[in-house]
């Protein structure tokens, strides 16, 4: 019987400092410049790191691994096209700290397994290779070749292909993720869970039923122009910055702006462009015109209540506020949508919504008037139980304006990671299609599963059955992206062997499986040399622009390898020779995009193209208003308002991000714009919800959270006063991830559910 190693699974609930400051009503500006340039100077030294940022999302230089938010399709800026947290991420991975054999031969699992997060990452880039060998608490250096040996026997010894599962994080390059479907194929199993599952994966599935694609139609140029843009459950100011010059132009342009949101965020309220000397004297510009306080999971009851006025309004002039040209010939589903409005009370929408009956009015006007609207949102829609349904409604809006697939309107989910969107159009999916793999069948002259696979959360009930023996995490930190932080790190101990690909150290290095690997990767912004010479990656951005990236820094150190190296290496150690050329794919990526090119839609002369500067655009078919569904219409649904009731004295909690993160990477301390400084473990309430609970500010307590008669605890949280809806309250994650339960997920994508978990406070 193996013994499991004694490692602490969740963050330690200790504090540090709290400092509380006035939450800011502006985001960007001099701040932003200050915090980039401190960040950029203590990591990676100040020089080192303007030369760095000069290159950064330029069309020669590499793309930034942060978000996906797109650059522009013409002139860049060169002062800067990049914003305050893209500067975080590339010197956290630019850093000069290392993690190497010293750090490792000082610090047992078990003693790391008790430092935060924040600390974990901050030690550092990992050096070479390292191994954790069963039953011990050091980690040991071992060379690339013994680690793959060690990857392959061990791969070689499963009884069932299935055995096995290859996570991918959002930040894995197309030519990365191409090849890494293709080995996992290969190997015979579909177990390709993706950080998509836990983020977009309700996008994708409510996209894909109603218009054809999983994902947004609208092009930046799109915002520009838009006459209505309407950004809901996203906080763009520290999520995807750069999308806040995008709705300046749409407000020097004269369009409109609503934000929906349990809490208001400066980067909605008012931006201060550090490029834009005229607007920082006059103190930025104000984005939204509008912002509706929505209660937590009140965003469809908001849209019906919206769409309930809209139908009035057109009644009353027909033609005038619904597309009927577009609904006639190109959409399904209208009377049974119409019906569903015409019996919802219009008066319990507005109450389930949270917003006020006069502000629902005021900005119907706008739903009502305009033509060319524009829908943004991110995890407040796509994590919740209705996720699917969030997003449908969405789309129920766009198309009875028949705002889809015209200048200035349509969806835009937007992508968290750099290239998670790019990973799925690479395949990287439990479910693959059948076409894809007739085409890699035929392509490769072999016989590739077809089975669907595990998805992030099924992945994590299978390890707690004792039914996986090896996973294998290209990059991300699944330990702490998960739910159910105690339950997930028990599973993932269950396996025999884990192995991590990474840049820096985290929580998943600490809570592993019996034994387990570290493979340090060369970093986006680093030099990528192969046989045949320097290459570069591609990735595709959340308007499916695919454009190529050109590491150019030195690597951290001498003994790291690319991914698609990796991958063919790790390929090449299991089937030997095999019909596919695995060293080929890894000395040139021209060659990984040629069977790009002849596998997957849309990559037509792919070396070619990607070699304009600027890249490409994929194909979408809701641009083009071709609807690539059933039946080649876009559907109207019908989405119910949700019963958002919980237990009396309980609250709805959602877990969010500070401004110093990026998904569950700590880049300090500080959530600058809410005003709360050097602490991690607080809980944002309504002060009408504290004073029904007898709570005061910066009071200890802790959190138990509610589900089908489960509870599960986090404690040591100092409760905020917050301008937060009322009923409601946010922490932040990786923390509050040991409270959503693994079987709380959204129907049909299976997302977890960690925007709206039903919680009580305890002294
Ligand atoms: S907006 Fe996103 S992609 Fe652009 S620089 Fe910032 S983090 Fe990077």
């Amino acid at each position: 019987m193996i013994t499991k190693r004694k490692v602490q699974i969740v963050p330690p609930e200790e504090f540090s400092q709290l400092k509380l400051t006035s939450p800011k009503k502006k985001a960007v500006g001099i701040p932003a410049l200050i915090s980039s340039m401190q960040h950029i100077s203590r990591e990676m030294g100040l020089w080192r790191g303007i030369k760095l940022l000069n290159k950064m999302n330029q069309k020669d230089g590499f793309d930034c691994p942060g978000c996906a938010w797109p650059d522009p399709d013409g002139k860049r800026s060169k002062l800067g096209e990049y914003c305050e947290n893209g500067v975080k991420a590339i010197a956290e991975e630019a850093t000069i700290s290392k993690v190497g054999r010293e750090f490792f031969a000082e610090y047992s699992v078990e003693e790391l397994s008790t430092k935060s997060d924040y600390w974990l990452g901050k030690s550092g880039r990992i050096t070479e290779p390292f191994y954790l060998a069963e039953g011990s608490s050091h980690y040991q250096p071992i060379s690339w070749e013994e680690a793959f040996e060690k990857m392959a026997t061990k791969l070689k010894s499963l009884n069932d292909p299935n055995e096995a599962i290859f996570y991918t994080s959002g930040r894995t390059s197309n030519e990365a993720a191409y090849l890494y479907q293709l080995f996992v194929r290969q190997f015979g199993t579909n177990n390709l869970p993706d950080c998509s599952n836990m983020c977009h994966e309700s996008s994708g599935v409510g996209l894909s039923e109603t218009v054809g694609i999983g994902k947004g139609s609208v092009t930046l140029e799109d915002l520009y122009v838009s006459e209505l843009i309407v950004v809901m459950g996203q906080n763009p100011g520290t999520n995807h910055p750069r999308m806040l010059a995008a709705l300046e132009k749409c407000k020097e342009n004269g369009g409109k702006i609503i934000s929906v949101n349990p809490i208001p965020e400066a980067g909605n309220n008012v931006f201060v462009d550090p490029q834009n000397p005229l607007a920082m004297i006059k103190g930025g510009t104000q984005l939204d015109d509008h912002y509706l306080q929505v209660k937590i999971n009140g965003d469809v009851a908001l849209l019906k209540a919206i769409m309930i006025l809209m139908l009035e309004a057109e009644e009353k002039n027909p033609g005038t506020v619904f597309d009927l040209d577009f609904i006639a010939n190109q959409t399904a589903g209208i009377d049974a949508l119409l019906a569903d409005l015409k019996a919802a009370d219009f008066n319990e929408a507005v109450a389930a919504s949270g917003v006020s009956e006069k502000e629902i009015r005021t900005v119907s006007k706008l739903f009502i008037e305009k033509k060319k609207i524009i829908i943004c949102w991110a995890m407040g829609l796509t994590q919740h139980e209705n996720g699917v349904q969030n997003i449908q409604e969405v789309v129920n809006i766009l198309l009875l304006k028949g705002s889809i697939g015209i200048e200035g309107g349509g969806t835009c989910p937007v992508r968290g990671h750099s290239n998670v969107q790019g990973d799925r159009t690479m395949n990287i999916w439990e479910k693959p299609k059948d076409g894809y793999i007739d085409k890699i069948d035929a392509h490769f002259k072999m016989k590739f599963p077809r089975e669907h696979g595990y998805d992030a959360v099924e992945s994590i009930k299978a390890c707690h059955e004792n039914k996986v023996k090896f996973y294998f995490f290209m990059g991300g930190n699944f330990i702490s992206a998960t739910p159910d932080s105690q339950f997930t790190g028990e599973a993932i101990q269950n396996c025999d062997m884990t192995v991590q690909v990474s840049t820096k150290l985290n929580r998943s290095h600490i809570v592993t499986g019996n034994e387990a690997l570290i493979l340090p990767c060369i970093s986006r912004s680093e030099l990528d040399i192969q046989a045949s010479g320097k290459q570069f990656v591609t990735i595709e951005n959340s308007m499916g622009v695919v454009q190529k990236s050109y590491g150019s820094l030195d690597n951290a150190s001498p003994n790291l390898k690319s991914e698609p190296a990796i991958v063919a290496t790790l390929a090449k150690a299991v089937f030997g020779n095999s019909p596919i050329d695995w060293e080929k794919m890894r000395d040139n990526y021209d060659n990984v995009r040629d069977a790009i090119e002849a596998t997957i839609d849309g990559f037509h002369d792919y070396n070619k193209r990607v070699r304009v500067p600027g890249g490409f655009y994929l194909p979408n078919c809701t641009r083009d208003r071709k609807f690539n569904t059933a039946n080649g219409k876009a559907n109207f649904t019908i989405n119910p308002i949700p019963q958002n009731n919980v237990a009396e004295g309980h609250l709805i909690l959602m877990t969010i991000r500070t401004h110093d993160q990026y998904n569950t990477t700590i880049y300090g301390m500080d959530d600058r714009y809410r005003g709360i400084l050097n602490e991690r473990r607080v809980i944002l309430m309504n002060k009408s919800d504290m004073d029904a609970q007898g709570l005061k500010n910066e009071e200890v307590v802790h959190i138990k959270s509610h589900f089908r008669g489960e509870e599960r605890i986090a404690n040591n949280f100092k409760v905020i006063a917050y301008n937060i809806a009322k009923g409601c309250a946010a922490t932040y994650f990786p923390e509050a991830n040991v409270l959503v339960p693994v079987d709380s997920t959204a129907k049909k994508s299976n997302t977890p559910v960690s925007k709206f978990i039903e919680i009580s406070l305890f002294k």
